[in-house]
């Protein structure tokens, strides 16, 4: 019988995900479609129970709703606690399953460039839902960090609750800093750079051996990207993280291992694609 995934959010026409999956469906014969709408934040619930009520398999769930849709779930996995926030929602015949996969699907996505990051530095620029999913990974696999986001209080809050969870972490003010001279990892995770704008601040002073990382995707590098790369770091943007957590939550819905090569090549086409059209 075919299945069926979504995912959902606002707004939604840009997504990648339903390429990506579906290709890995196609890859390996199974019987699915995974489909994009677009949900108002005042209609979430009945859009939950309604592809419950659809049958639909599993979702994905993105901006604005990662935090919003936690009241609406009935289970968190150990991951969703710890970000405080949910990607991915599987829907069993008993419960709704709330998982988070951005975290571990960044961490995926940098280690082929950081083989071991025990012990490693890193600061995290912003503490929103994408920068709580990844400190908390980071931190799980013994990450140092170092947190930087303009409100103080997200700031707060983030670095208190990797305490919590056993991680080592602190923040600081949101502007260029000695952080800048030794950190093994740079993660810009503030949504700055969504529609091509400068970041706040430059690079200058940076060690060229820091691996600077933007979670935005897109045809270009980010004037982020470009700034660390004409400084000497290497850079890696976020087509990765979405290929592994997409994975990730596959691998959540239909078990097995997710096909991440046609996944990575329906990814890389449609992105060509677009910067065509
Ligand atoms: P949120 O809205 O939860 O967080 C936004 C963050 O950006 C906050 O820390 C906010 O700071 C900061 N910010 C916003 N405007 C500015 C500014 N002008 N200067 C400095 N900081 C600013 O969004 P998400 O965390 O969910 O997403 C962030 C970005 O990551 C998005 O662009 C999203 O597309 C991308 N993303 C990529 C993924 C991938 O797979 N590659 C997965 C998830 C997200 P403050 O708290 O001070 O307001």
């Amino acid at each position: 019988m075919e299945q069926y995934f979504a995912v959902i959010g606002d707004p939604i026409a840009h997504s990648l995900s339903p390429v990506m999956h579906e290709a890995g469906y196609k890859a390996l014969g199974i019987e699915a479609r995974y489909l994009k709408f677009r949900v108002e934040a005042n209609k979430l619930n009945e859009a939950v129970s309604g592809l419950r009520a659809l049958g639909f398999s599993g979702c994905n769930v993105t901006i604005p709703h990662k935090e919003r849709v936690l009241r609406y779930i009935d289970e968190l996995t150990i991951e969703a606690k710890r970000a405080g926030a949910v990607n991915t929602i599987k829907f069993t015949p008993e419960k709704i399953i709330g998982h988070n996969t951005d975290g571990l699907g960044f961490v995926r996505s940098i280690q082929e460039k950081v083989a071991n990051l025990k012990d490693c530095k890193a600061v995290i620029l912003g503490a929103g839902g994408a920068a709580r999913g990844i400190g908390m990974a980071l931190a799980n696999s013994g990450v140092n960090l170092l947190i930087l986001n303009i409100a103080p209080e997200m700031t707060e809050q983030l670095v208190r609750d990797i305490r919590s969870a056993g991680g080592s972490a602190v923040g600081g003010e949101f502007k260029p800093g000695a952080w800048l001279k030794d950190a093994d990892l740079l993660v810009q995770a503030t949504s700055v750079g969504l529609h091509g704008e400068n970041y706040p601040f430059e690079l200058t002073g940076i060690s060229p051996k820091t691996l600077v990382v933007d979670i935005l995707f897109g045809p270009k590098p980010t004037p982020f990207l470009q700034n660390a790369r004409s400084l000497g770091c290497d850079t890696l943007n976020g087509l990765g993280m979405l290929l592994y957590q997409g994975a990730l939550a596959w691998e959540f819905w239909l078990g097995g291992k997710a096909p991440v090569e046609p996944m990575w090549t329906a990814l890389l086409n449609e992105v060509e694609a677009r910067q065509k059209s």
